[in-house]
């Protein structure tokens, strides 16, 4: 458990060890301080008044997800993209020392060590991979045809600086431009939150306790709510990025989060309370047990408790007035599908790159053109202007230059809808599964409970198998839920 609990493993020579830790320490600073600083004499009006002003991250997010101009979005792309050829040397080193350290630890190479966290053969967890893409690949293939149309398409592929996101990952800001031409209103979770006076984020934090304690589960102890970061300082910059922690694998639980009121924020709250509800329910193990059955079962928890926030529960707790019609659930299945189903392709071809890069399979010299074949093969979508090994497009997801690895956000897109299909069943919820919460139901509060407190103790298909009485990762349970979208997109595309 020690030896494939490592992400990184240092060779054993000290200068070799020294060399990777700078790298390392190299690559994420490139990427935390990569801006985008735009070319005066090119750019448009607004930009040329400024030109000192250069773009970071947030910003050029915010474009992608925003503008509707394509000569902007084409820009901030490919402005982003610039800050990653300083790291294809680096890369290509700290794949050798990294290598090098997983090899003295008996494993092929880093890849396979990655591969080897699953108490499985790392060949296997691969084959496993690649059952669960197959699985769900036809629903992409149909949200992908239908995308494409709307957005006027005639290719086969889509450039990747149109799907509202700069790696093309979650599409859920493009819905606008490809609704169903007849979608109500519906609600907007965001709007009703801003109109809600009375509710500010430590209360929206409130309502996501208050589901968990629905299911059994014992409050949060008074010190979260005292030590918890919830909302940017004024005085000082922090980590923004959402996370969770267990202080002293007892008691005191924080999250550390700049939460705004939005569906966005809700939804990571229910996230971030997943992880602490998870550590605190494997608290009594012992210390190398302290941690979810796999490194996807983690992701899963907050995200499945997330999905029951149906219309329906916001009705029941007074967030919304009235269901809305059934007609409103292709939207409502749409929006999701965009971030969710959307995300599967890219969630797995990280990590498909990043193993064969590791293996050797892939060579410094194709680093760019291989990362473009899979995002081809996998993503159906294409760079928006020709890419040359002069660019080193991997480098600009974070995840890359950070060295962490992916396929757990793949797993557990897949394992929440297993997860909620579970506890449905458990609930004898009624109705469709997009509609089903298990709110208030402490049955499967305590099922969930039953899983999360075996922490580390047994190999993962043990603790699947006290949740969902079944020991196979299966994608059938995000196709149930996503079926009457399925259908529908499959009569537009026809
Ligand atoms: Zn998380």
């Amino acid at each position: 458990m020690l030896k494939t609990s490592l992400v990184l493993a240092p060779p054993s020579d000290p200068k070799e060890s020294e060399e990777l830790s700078k790298i390392m320490a190299r690559l994420e600073s490139t990427y935390g301080k990569g801006k985008w600083c735009p070319d005066p004499e090119k750019s448009r009006d607004s930009v040329r008044d400024k030109p000192e002003a250069c773009k970071n991250i947030d910003e050029i997010t915010r474009i992608l997800a925003e503008s509707r101009n394509e000569p902007d979005l084409r820009a901030a792309w490919e402005g982003w993209h610039t800050i990653a050829p300083p790291m294809r040397k680096d890369y290509t080193r700290f794949v050798e020392l990294s290598n090098t350290g997983a090899k003295e630890l008996g494993f092929a190479d880093t890849g396979a060590m990655w591969r080897s966290k699953y108490d499985m053969p790392p060949n296997a967890f691969a084959a496993e991979a690649d059952r669960l893409w197959n699985q769900v690949k036809p629903l992409y293939q149909s949200l992908h045809k239908y995308v494409r149309r709307r957005l006027g398409i005639a290719t086969d592929t889509i450039p990747a600086h149109l799907l509202g996101n700069i790696w093309a990952q979650e599409w859920g800001n493009i819905y606008d431009l490809v609704a169903p031409a007849d979608a109500g209103g519906s609600y907007d979770l965001t709007k009703i939150l801003e109109a809600r006076s009375d509710i500010d984020v430590v209360g929206m934090m409130r309502i996501g306790e208050q589901f968990f304690t629905s299911l059994g589960f014992a409050p949060l102890p008074q010190t979260f709510w005292e030590r918890s970061l919830f909302t940017k300082p004024r005085d000082r910059d922090v980590v923004c990025h959402a996370s969770a922690w267990d202080l002293d694998d007892e008691e005191d639980l924080r999250v550390k989060m700049c939460i705004s009121k939005t569906a966005d924020y809700f939804q990571t709250i229910h996230h971030e309370l997943g992880h602490n509800f998870y550590q605190r329910a494997y608290k009594m193990q012992p210390f190398l047990y302290k941690d979810s059955a796999n490194d996807a079962l983690h992701e899963a928890i907050g995200d499945t408790i997330a999905l029951s926030v149906t219309p329906g529960y916001l009705v029941k707790i007074g967030l919304l007035d009235e269901e809305p019609p059934e007609s409103d659930d292709i939207p409502l299945l749409l929006r999701e599908a965009l971030d969710k189903v959307a995300f599967l392709p890219f969630g797995i071809m990280i990590d498909q790159w990043r193993w064969r890069v590791f293996s050797g399979e892939i060579t410094p010299d194709d680093y760019t053109r291989s990362w473009w074949d899979l995002r081809l093969e996998y993503q159906g979508i294409a760079p928006p202007e020709e890419r040359s090994e002069a660019d080193f497009d991997p480098g600009a997801k974070y995840h890359i230059a950070a060295n962490v690895p992916y396929m757990r956000y793949f797993l557990a897109r897949i394992l929440q809808f297993q997860f909620h299909r579970a506890l449905c069943e458990i609930a004898e919820c009624k109705g469709p599964l997009h509609r089903s919460s298990i709110y208030g139901n402490r049955a499967a509060g305590k099922r969930l409970e039953r899983m999360l407190a075996l922490g580390r103790s047994r190999p993962w298909p043990d603790a699947l198998e006290a949740l969902c009485g079944q020991r196979k990762m299966d994608a059938t349970a995000m196709l149930d839920y996503f079926a009457p979208l399925k259908s529908w997109l499959d009569e537009q595309n026809s």
